[in-house]
This record gives structure tokens, C-alpha cells and sequence, in this order.
């Protein structure tokens, strides 16, 4: 190969001023520029010919780059179009790469994986984030039904411990139980601030996502499920008690009920919604669900 690769500080400044481009803030556009991360990132999803993969935001393709050594084919989703030429020059010595210009918040990627993939191989979706979307990107894969293998992302060191934590922490919330409702989820690794170009103000993690080892039992109702977890922790300081109040509304009967269920399943009023498992939140919600107590 002619090119050095993609992921070097002077490579990256060598195609900005190329193609007259200025990073733009406005969508996360830091670019990692260590090829070391890189290829940790790669081996964390232990990325091989035996998975096509899908990556959010390949800038002017670094990640990309890597994946293609490793992958049997790579799909990436861009949506600034400035960088949809750059990508056809730095990518082009890969045949196993398409790139599409698209928001991802607006694919549909269940469609986009079908029209692009064969099927036939493992799915891994594995990206450097754009950090100002993070969560509506997170809620936008899990909410689009894919099977993934796994999901590897990087994102803000403090959304990866909210995303990752465990009951009775102080990071664990509405997000945590959101995602490890429906996949396992760790931090693989911290990345510093330093291995960017432009250094963001924070430091960064991956976040490893497989898919769970237990299956879960299902709450009955998993709209009202979600609706309930939402509004168990508006107020984390509140008690869940009052937090159900704030939901269910304060009539008696409501109350009465609340009450019994809460004391059906063992919980202290004056629990907080962030001891709860995911498990505890699921019989809560049934026990509300089977009680046909409704949102206000
Ligand atoms: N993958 C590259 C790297 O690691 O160097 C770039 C990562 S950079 C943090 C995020 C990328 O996501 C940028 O290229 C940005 O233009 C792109 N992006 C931002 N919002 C997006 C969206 N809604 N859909 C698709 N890509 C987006």
C-alpha cells in the first residue's frame, strides 16, 4: 500500500488541509488519530472475517481502516457530506467498504443491514461516537431490533459508567436499566483525551455490549415497563414511593394500591429506585400492570 494508514496526527492534518476542511464541533468530530486505540478497539470486538460490521460517523475513516484489515465486509454511515469524498480517497484501497451518507438517527438500520449484507456472517457494530448524540444513538440501535453479536462503542467516560453500572451506585439510572435490559454491558477499556484530533475536555471509554448470557424474563407490559423505569428515577433523590406517586397520581385507591404492591414484593417505602435490579423492576412493573394501575 502506497498511503501510510489513516490514524496518525500527521496524516489526519495532511487531509484536513488537503480538502480545506475545519472539524466540526457542531457534529462530535474529534478523529482518533492512535493506532494503538484503534487496534484495541478492533480486538475488544474481536472483529474477524467471520463478521460484517456496521460503524457510526467513520470521519475520514481511521476506525474504518482498521476494521476492513479484519472484517469480511464494512458498512459505515456518515453524516457530514464533506467527508464523503475524503472517505472515497483514503478507503480506496478496501473493496470490502461502503460508505453511505446518512444520519444514522434516521436509518432504519434493520433495512440498511439488509440491503447491504449477505446475512450469511456474524453482526458487530463498532464506532468512535459523535459524543453530543451518544444516548439518542445507544436508545436508536437498541430500539432498532438488530441482532448484533456484540456492539463495541466508544463515547464520554461518564455516559460508558452510567451506561455500565450496577445496582446501588450512584451512576446507575433510567440509561443503565435501558441498555442492560436488553444486552450485557462493561467498559473495555479508558481512552485518554490525548490520542484525539481535536483533543475533546474529557476523557473517553469503550463500552462493550454482548448479548446476554441469561435470558431475561419479560415484564407483561413492556411499554408500561419502560414508562415505569423512566419514572421511578425523574427524581433520584426522591424515594420510589413518592417517585410512584408523581406517576400514578395521589387518588386513594391509587395509593392503596401502590402500597400493597410494594408490600407484596418486600420493598421499603423509602427504597430508591436505584437499589432496584433489573429483575425488581420487572416484577414491580408487572405487579402495577396486573393491578391496572395507569400513567397520569
Ligand atoms: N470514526 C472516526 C474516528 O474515530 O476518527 C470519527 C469519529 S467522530 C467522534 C464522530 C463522527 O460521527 C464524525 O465523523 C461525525 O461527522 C459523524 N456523525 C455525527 N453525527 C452523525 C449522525 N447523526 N449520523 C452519522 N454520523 C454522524
Amino acid at each position: 500500500m502506497d498511503n501510510p494508514q489513516i490514524a496518525s496526527p500527521a496524516r489526519t492534518r495532511a487531509i484536513m488541509e488537503r480538502y480545506n476542511l475545519t472539524f466540526k464541533k457542531s457534529l462530535g468530530q474529534n478523529f482518533l488519530t492512535d493506532i494503538n486505540i484503534l487496534r484495541k478497539i478492533v480486538a475488544a470486538a474481536e472483529v474477524s472475517t467471520d463478521d460484517d460490521v456496521i460503524e457510526i460517523g467513520p470521519g475520514i475513516g481511521a476506525l474504518t481502516e482498521q476494521l476492513a484489515h479484519k472484517a469480511h465486509q464494512v458498512m459505515a454511515l456518515e453524516i457530514d457530506d464533506r467527508l464523503i469524498p475524503v472517505l472515497g480517497e483514503t478507503l480506496a484501497p478496501y473493496d470490502n467498504v461502503t460508505i453511505i451518507k446518512q444520519d444514522v438517527l434516521k436509518a432504519d438500520l434493520k433495512q440498511v443491514i439488509a440491503e447491504h449484507f449477505d446475512g450469511q456472517h456474524r453482526l458487530k457494530l463498532v464506532a468512535n461516537l459523535p459524543y453530543y448524540i451518544t444516548t439518542p444513538i445507544i436508545m436508536h440501535i437498541l430500539e432498532g431490533d438488530v441482532d448484533f453479536d456484540a456492539i463495541v462503542v466508544m463515547m464520554q467516560k461518564e455516559v460508558a459508567q452510567r451506561l455500565s453500572a450496577h445496582p446501588g451506585t450512584k451512576d446507575y439510572g433510567s440509561l443503565s436499566v435501558a441498555v442492560q435490559y436488553e444486552m450485557d454491558a462493561k467498559i473495555a477499556f479508558i481512552v485518554p483525551k490525548t490520542v484525539f484530533m481535536p483533543q475533546p475536555k474529557v476523557d473517553s471509554a469503550i463500552v462493550y455490549l454482548s448479548k446476554r448470557t441469561e435470558q431475561r424474563v419479560k415484564p407483561k407490559n413492556e411499554a408500561f415497563f419502560k414508562q415505569m423505569v423512566k419514572g421511578i428515577f425523574l427524581h433520584r433523590r426522591k424515594s420510589l414511593w413518592n417517585n410512584l406517586q408523581g406517576l400514578y397520581g395521589k387518588e386513594p385507591e391509587t395509593k392503596a394500591k401502590l402500597e400493597q404492591v410494594l408490600a407484596d414484593l418486600g420493598f421499603e417505602k423509602a427504597v430508591r429506585a436505584e437499589r432496584l435490579s433489573i429483575e425488581e423492576m420487572i416484577q414491580l412493573a408487572d405487579g402495577l400492570f396486573a393491578k391496572k394501575i395507569a400513567g397520569k
